[in-house]
């Protein structure tokens, strides 16, 4: 599927107009377009249009029963999309839009199902980044966008990861700033279980932690397959859960432990070529090394994480010991991106 692409210059919705109408009118028109979110960066297509939509699937070559994230602009969009708007989703919503957290309930008769991947809920997210807001606005409708990247590559968090992954397979990019939280959005669902209550649950950890969610709603169960692995036909709440995701072609193994654990681990098992993915506290280690933040710092840690893991790819490495962050607060964000990428391989030191 060779086709044109645009690289349109975007860091400022103000100064780059031009670039964002452009972009507005190629998705109006059905086109795709790679765009800046805060959190990751996203392929855009009108959510409303399935032709739009199995493009972007087709980019991607993403499985068509992994729904997609419709993404809005203002808060009078979201009321067409699902069947009602409850008092507690609309509690959130005022609290964390517009921002990382995707709120997901039963959908309308407007979202078609090549968008909910066949599901008859929509997942749905405000965000904050201006550049984001501004295409929104401009197309018009709103955008359904996964990450931005080949399906099974650790998602893109700066335009030329869109551009290495997608170039020749989209109408455009738009390159803009690195995002600044790095991860993709929390994703929350608040639909009707069997007994009919809407008990909150967690389908992915992001930047609006568990903690925050708590806060706001009380009870917010976590789903098992956040933190571990579905077995083969069991059914996820998510689909994308049972994919495999953000993985570098280097086999990863994720190391929990000390500091001192950490060290002496690699001390023993590296071997001379493997690499460490470690916190600055572990430094210095024998090269090759990559750090990704400090030990508690995990804003860092996720906004590094996914360049990292593709700069692991670059240098063709075979194997690589990530030390693994407490699973607290954006920590289990970044807990939860990593098992995945280590296939569930963990060791504890
Ligand atoms: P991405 O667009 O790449 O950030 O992936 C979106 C994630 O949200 C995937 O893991 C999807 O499976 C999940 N998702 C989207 N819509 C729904 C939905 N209606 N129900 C459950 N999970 C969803
Ligand atoms: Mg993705």
């Amino acid at each position: 599927m060779e086709k044109e692409t645009l690289l349109l210059p975007a860091r400022d919705p103000e100064r780059d107009r031009e670039s964002i109408a452009l972009a507005g009118r190629i998705l109006r028109e059905g086109g795709i377009v790679a765009i800046p979110t805060e959190t990751v960066y996203g392929l855009a297509g009108n959510a409303l249009d399935p032709a739009a939509t199995g493009r972007i699937y087709a980019a991607k070559g993403r499985p068509s029963d992994n729904p997609l994230i419709v993404h809005i602009q203002g808060m009078e969009e979201w009321p067409p999309l699902v069947k009602e708007v409850p008092p507690e989703a609309k509690g959130l919503a005022e609290r964390f839009w517009p921002g990382p957290l995707t709120i997901i309930l039963e959908k309308s008769a407007l979202v078609p199902e090549t968008t909910s991947g066949g599901l008859d809920t929509v997942a749905v997210r405000m965000p904050s980044d201006p550049v984001a807001r501004a295409v929104i606005r401009e197309a018009g409708v709103p955008l359904a966008a996964p990450s931005a990247n080949r399906s099974g590559s650790p998602s893109p968090t700066t335009w030329r990861h869109c551009r290495d992954d997608l170039m020749g397979r989209v109408d455009a990019i738009l390159q803009a700033g690195d995002c600044g939280v790095g991860v993709e959005s929390t994703v929350l669902s608040l639909c009707r279980g069997p007994d009919g209550s809407r008990r909150p649950r967690l389908l992915r950890p992001g930047a609006v932690t568990l903690e925050q969610l708590r806060q706001a709603l009380g009870e917010v169960v976590v789903d098992r397959g956040v933190l571990e692995h579905l077995e083969e036909g069991e059914k996820a709440p998510s689909p994308g859960m049972k994919y495999k995701h953000y993985a570098p072609r280097a086999e990863v193994v994720l190391v929990k432990g000390s500091t001192e654990g950490y060290r002496r681990y690699l001390e023993n098992c590296r071997q001379p070529g493997e690499h460490a993915m470690c916190f600055t506290q572990d430094l210095p280690l024998r090269e090759p090394v990559l750090c990704y933040g400090g030990r508690e710092d995990h804003a860092a840690q996720a906004e590094r994480l996914f360049d990292l893991l593709r700069q692991l790819d670059r240098t063709g490495a075979k194997k690589v010991y990530i030390h693994a962050p407490a699973p607290d607060g954006v920590g289990l964000a970044v807990y939860n991106r990593l098992i995945r990428a280590a296939a569930f391989r963990v060791v504890e030191v």
